[in-house]
């Protein structure tokens, strides 16, 4: 990207990176003025959670183990429940974007500061977004409230992540940072964040799909999941997350599997209109190809879906899938077409090479 003119805004967050950083994490309690902290996980992550507490000390009040996928609201409000019931003054989450998504919706609900510590890829720990689910639909908003106050990245807490869950993980981070290379309110530093977390996470996720506790590899992954979500908190999304949007809240697609599976097509979508966020792209994967091509192969190589027929959508639903799509659409370098956007997901389905 060419410097000419730009706007940059700098999220008011904190980081704490590196291995073994959760030691710090009543430090940063301390910090954030917390005395009575509850710690939210999912049910699958409880051991984790104690551990947090076991830092924490006297400043642990409790676990709250209600996180679910997709921030349903009914899930939150039994939540504020327990925080009221236990008098918390602070939040820790630690998890996926699913938990820290919890912690989200009660911090922006009651106004306590958030630490997120996340064991994903996914990014949710640095950006101002929260989605919710209510009656089926959801909703997606934007606050500076919504931004945790610190984030610990602490790469122990990742070697344990299944290689299915990594990979899928790795490939939803590096669509942040693709999308963020043709964003509208895009600029060089976020382009650079992009280009090198492309760079560090597709490293990262050959190196994991070879040795899954290989140590540079899971450094070089949340390194790269910190730019990335560094990328998405910061500019604006565009036609690839609409998609996966759609297909995650009106047809329950899983949410990192549908990013990993419409990242090439989005890409190939747009490619003519954006040359030099697909020269980024194409640098940052060196693959001699498409950007487009390069993504998928990278999927191909670590062993992630490439079809959305294999992760629970129907043949049969894909006509309404566009019509929702374009129904209200995002900003996108090339407008919505229904017909076009029906012979990408056409083409996701069956898994065709994207062009
Ligand atoms: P997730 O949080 O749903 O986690 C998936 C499963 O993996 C859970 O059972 C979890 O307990 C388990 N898990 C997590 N870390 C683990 C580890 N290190 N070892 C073993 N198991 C582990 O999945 P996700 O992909 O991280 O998050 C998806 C959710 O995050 C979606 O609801 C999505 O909308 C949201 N999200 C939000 C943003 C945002 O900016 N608001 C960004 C990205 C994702």
């Amino acid at each position: 990207m060419t410097p000419e003119s730009f706007v940059f805004q700098a999220l008011s967050n904190r980081v704490v990176f590196g291995a073994g950083s959760i030691l710090n994490v009543k430090a940063e309690a301390d910090r954030l003025g917390m005395r009575r902290v509850l710690v939210l996980c999912t049910k699958q992550q409880t051991e984790a959670a104690e551990l947090i507490t076991n830092h924490l000390g006297d400043a642990a009040i409790g676990i709250c183990a209600r996180a679910v996928m997709h921030t349903p609201v009914e899930v939150t409000k039994a939540a504020v429940e327990d925080l009221r019931a236990l008098q918390a003054d602070g939040i820790v989450s630690i998890g996926g974007g699913s938990t820290i998504g919890l912690g989200k919706a009660l911090s922006v609900r009651t106004g306590l500061p958030q630490i997120a510590i996340p064991t994903t890829y996914a990014g949710s720990e640095m950006t101002p977004i929260l989605g919710e689910t209510e009656d089926g639909t959801k909703t997606t908003r934007r606050d500076p409230a919504i931004l945790p106050a610190t984030t610990i990245y602490d790469v122990d807490l990742t070697m344990e992540l299944p290689h299915s869950l990594s990979v899928t993980s790795g490939m939803n981070a590096i669509a942040h940072a693709v999308e963020a290379l043709y964003a509208p309110d895009g600029n060089p530093i976020i382009a650079l964040m992009a280009e090198e977390s492309i760079r560090s996470i597709a490293s990262a996720m050959r190196l994991i799909t070879q040795h899954p506790k290989n140590t540079e590899g899971r450094r070089l992954a949340l390194y790269g999941a910190w730019l990335a979500g560094t990328c998405l908190g910061s500019v604006s999304m565009s036609i690839h997350h609409k998609l996966c949007h759609t297909l995650g809240g009106s047809f329950d697609l899983p949410h990192a599997e549908t990013h990993t599976i419409i990242l090439p097509y989005a890409t190939a979508y747009v490619a003519e209109t954006v040359p030099e966020a697909m020269a980024a792209v194409r640098r940052a994967l060196k693959t001699g190809g498409s950007a487009a091509e390069g993504l998928q192969q990278l999927a191909i190589d670590i062993g992630a879906p490439t079809r959305l027929a294999e992760i629970g959508m129907r043949e049969e639903w894909l006509d309404r899938a566009a019509e929702l799509a374009v129904a209200n659409p995002y900003w996108a370098p090339k407008p919505f077409d229904r017909q076009a956007i029906r012979t990408l997901l056409g083409k996701a389905f069956s898994g065709e090479r994207p062009r």
